[in-house]
């Protein structure tokens, strides 16, 4: 028989309700040595069950019963007498599954007082177990399904894009090398470099920054690919908003342009957060309380102006503002921030690259909604991205949120071989390593697009969390990786 969820329980009542069952799951609370709340997972919720007296429970058995002991539970669902639930479950037999060191429990985080995150991610394990990191992890499954459904409807084909690469010419940012040698004998070449024709794939490999480079081999067979799959940067930013280990959703579509590129960010971005507002409705909940909590705290002035889910509900009702790079420089030019001194970096005016401050003062205080800017000056873009015909900028477009920054970084690729080859020389890109990038635009080139989301800076937004490790169940930093 197939085991029932605290969800399917809370969810499918009526078709239950006075039939006996059997439940498992951890203890969230004992009350009176009678009423236990049981949560397994499935949902925020707990289920009451209501130890029956007359059963006989032993002493020795009801001590046992301790916050975060394992249960399985038979019993009656019945209408539930107290407020706040619709059910509970009179139990005739409880089991512990399994040991709860009582004395070890009252120094973890299962404790009901509050924890700081920073010690919360210590816990690799407990940390799961707790209602804010369960509400966030079950978020962050939904809106990862929601990416594939969003693609598969759309005729997207899922492509894996190797984690191990040769390809180090692409940029993004800092990579891992990657090596089998023994890094006490690293065997060295005539001219004392590290000989990596010994190593195991014969060159110099690295984790990938991003897999948009293979991407673009599959479009040009697929017509619509995406990637979803960890990348990896060795950046040594310890910011909010960076990871060494990140999840990167990349599509890459066949004859799509800039406008389109855009269009399909816009469409994507709204479906996903729908897809989460209409199935995480109870987690979603949760974290609205909570971050309505955290804004009390706050001086006035910083306090968001919406609360979580209406900020959710106001991406997607209105259009993203679409603003050119030159536009926005004019803007924040002109912005009494700037002229007063006010950014920590001062704009130097065209030309130069946007710090986040910058991104965050278009998108939460100028325009108030997501904006796309696009068409940035060619020197500061990969060069890979379209050459436009003024011949200064190119096809590039970043989707900025309030509160994140940078979401989304994406382009019209450039098609043009002659193009390409230009700008791989002048930006010194190594063309003999990426001949098979090249070749790409070889044999029936195409127009083409695509673009990067990170996908826990999505989840940040989703959740209302502020910290990107928060958001990840095991953190890659500088100086933390423990499990
Ligand atoms: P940023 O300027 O914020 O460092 P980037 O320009 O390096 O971002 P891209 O190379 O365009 O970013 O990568 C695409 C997307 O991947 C970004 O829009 C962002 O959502 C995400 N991203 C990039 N670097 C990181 C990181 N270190 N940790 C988490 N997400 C990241
Ligand atoms: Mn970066």
């Amino acid at each position: 028989m197939k085991k029932s969820t605290i969800n399917d329980i809370l969810t499918e009542y009526k078709k239950v309700l006075h039939h006996d069952l059997t439940l498992y799951g951890w203890v969230k609370a004992f009350r009176s040595n009678r009423f236990i709340a049981l949560n397994d997972g499935s949902t925020l919720n707990t289920i009451q069950i209501v130890v029956n007296p007359e059963q006989g429970f032993s002493e020795d058995l009801l001590k046992m019963i301790n916050i975060g002991s394992s249960l399985k539970i038979t019993g009656e669902v019945v209408e539930s007498q107290g407020a706040g639930q619709t059910v509970e479950i009179i139990a005739n037999k409880i089991e512990i599954l399994g040991d709860n060191l009582y004395d070890e429990l009252q120094k973890t985080i299962l404790q009901p007082k509050k924890h700081s995150l920073e010690k919360l991610r210590e816990e690799a394990h407990l940390r799961f177990r707790t209602n804010l990191f369960g509400a966030i992890f079950r978020v962050r499954s939904a809106v990862s399904f929601a990416i594939h459904e969003y693609f598969r409807k759309n005729q997207f084909n899922y492509i894996h894009t190797p984690i191990i690469t040769g390809a180090d010419a692409e940029g993004a940012g800092e990579m891992f090398g990657v090596t089998a040698f023994d890094l006490n004998e690293v065997p060295r070449n005539e001219a004392g470099e590290v000989d990596f024709e010994q190593d195991f794939f014969a060159r110099k490999t690295s984790l990938t920054v991003s897999g948009q480079l293979e991407a673009e081999t599959a479009m040009m067979g697929l017509g619509r690919v995406y990637t979803f799959g960890p990348t990896f940067r060795a950046e040594n930013s310890n910011t909010t908003r960076h990871l060494a280990e990140f999840w990167m959703v990349e599509p890459e579509v066949a004859f799509n342009n800039l406008e389109d590129n855009i269009d399909l960010a816009e469409d994507f971005l709204k479906y996903v957060i729908q897809y989460a507002l209409d199935n995480c409705k109870d987690d979603l909940a949760f974290l609205d309380a909570r971050f309505a909590q955290e804004q009390k705290q706050k001086p006035e002035k910083d306090r968001a102006k919406e609360g979580l889910i209406e900020k959710l509900e106001n991406v997607i009702a209105k259009r993203f503002k679409r603003v050119s790079y030159s536009e926005a420089i004019d803007i924040l030019m002109n912005s009494k921030e700037n002229k007063k001194g006010k950014f920590k970096y001062p704009l130097e005016g065209w030309g130069a690259d946007l710090k986040s401050e910058h991104e965050r003062f278009l998108v939460e205080k100028h325009f108030g909604c997501p904006v796309v800017l696009f068409d940035y000056p060619k020197e500061i873009k990969a060069f890979y991205m379209r050459l436009n015909d003024e011949g200064k900028t190119v096809a590039a477009m970043d989707v900025l949120f309030p509160g994140i920054g940078e979401i989304i970084g994406g382009s019209q690729r450039e098609e043009r071989l002659a193009v390409l080859k230009e700008k791989m020389e002048l930006m010194e890109v190594d063309q003999k390593e990426l001949y098979w990038y090249l070749d790409t635009r070889k044999f029936g080139s195409v127009p083409h697009a695509g673009f990067g989301l990170g996908l826990e800076r999505l989840i940040l937004f989703v959740t209302g969390m502020t910290n990107i490790r928060d958001v990840i169940p095991f953190p890659r930093a500088p100086k933390s990786a423990e499990f």
